[in-house]
């Protein structure tokens, strides 16, 4: 079995709050303008633009710092380490799997019991930023949940409830904007402590740019990404090719499981299908 398949593995920052950096909300922060043009073609990573939802905000103005590709790409997480875990990763012979997994303190496979209905896997997510919440550790909690129209179109949502904050629960098997509700973060001043819960090239455009929220602490709790598509009609055109058919009234959670096992059964199919979905893409977005 694949190590990727071994989840839900969770990147989990929650000892990391940025409280060593206590800023105020600032009324008077400069606004670049956010992109409007196409995508991928208008943004400034162009083919390689994962749609982070960075370049959807203001601070589109620190893009070239913040973008996990362009220029040093992902390889400047690294580089932020020290700030963000207040050490960098162990490269000794003891300490291997910090080289791959990078900071943490302890790593636990978990499950949450009991499993939250319509969830991933089993929820642990979901639970644990809905703990989060209720506990009165953060003032709100961002996840991607969906468009009201469609079950499989992954829209960012900031929680103030743990009910919203269960309706995010399960995969969108699509690119999220997660990071575009940036500016109403740091526009409302009830909101100094976050949860952020989103995917490993958001993640490093969050961290590069906590500083400019106003936030007293941020927390992360951040899932890995493997297999993605590019827009929920890739999505279905990729399902469509695996002969796998999913009721639109079906949890997204369910459509990305079942394709999960179909790319684990079929690995030399699942490149020609990637190869696929850019086509279908290019060729929607032309
Ligand atoms: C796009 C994507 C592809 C993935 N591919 C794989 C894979 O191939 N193999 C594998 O083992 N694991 C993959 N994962 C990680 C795996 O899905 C998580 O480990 C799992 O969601 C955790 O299980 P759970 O039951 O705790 O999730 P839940 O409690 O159901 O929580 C799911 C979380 O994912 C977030 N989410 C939903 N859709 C998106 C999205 N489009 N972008 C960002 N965040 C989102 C929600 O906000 C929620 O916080 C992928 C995750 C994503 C987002
Ligand atoms: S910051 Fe995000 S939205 Fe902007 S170009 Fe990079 S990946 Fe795309």
């Amino acid at each position: 079995m694949h190590m990727q398949y071994l989840l839900p593995l969770l990147l989990v920052e929650l000892g990391s709050p940025l409280s060593m950096v206590a800023t105020t909300k600032s009324a008077g922060r400069s606004r670049a303008r956010p992109i409007k043009g196409p995508w991928p073609a208008a943004y400034p990573a162009k083919e390689h633009c994962s749609n982070c939802g960075l370049c959807d905000t203001s601070f589109v103005s620190q893009v070239v710092d913040a973008c996990a590709f362009l220029r040093d790409g992902m390889s400047r997480a690294e580089a932020m380490e020290e700030r963000v875990h207040g050490r960098s990763r162990r490269y000794d012979d003891q300490h291997l799997d910090e080289a791959h997994f990078g900071v943490f303190e302890n790593m636990v496979l978990a499950r949450s019991v009991p499993s939250v209905e319509g969830a991933q896997w089993t929820g642990v997510t979901t639970t644990m930023a809905a703990q989060f919440l209720a506990a009165g550790r953060v003032d709100a909690v961002v996840v991607a949940g969906a468009t009201d129209a469609d079950p499989l179109k992954p829209m960012p949502r900031i929680c103030r409830t743990v009910e919203e904050v269960r309706g995010g629960r399960g995969v969108k098997p699509s690119l999220c904007p997660s990071l575009s509700v940036l500016d109403q973060i740091a526009d409302d001043p009830t909101i100094k402590r976050l949860l952020y819960c989103g995917v490993g090239c958001s993640v490093q455009a969050l961290r590069a740019v906590e500083g400019s929220l106003g936030l007293e602490e941020l927390y992360v709790l951040g899932t890995h990404c493997v297999d993605n598509s590019p827009s929920v009609e890739a999505t279905r055109l990729f399902l469509d090719a695996a002969g796998v058919s999913v009721a639109d009234d079906e949890y997204a959670g369910r459509s990305q499981r079942v394709a999960s096992v179909v790319l684990t059964t079929r690995t030399v199919l699942r490149i020609s299908w990637s190869a696929t979905w850019v086509r279908r893409s290019k060729a929607m977005a032309s």
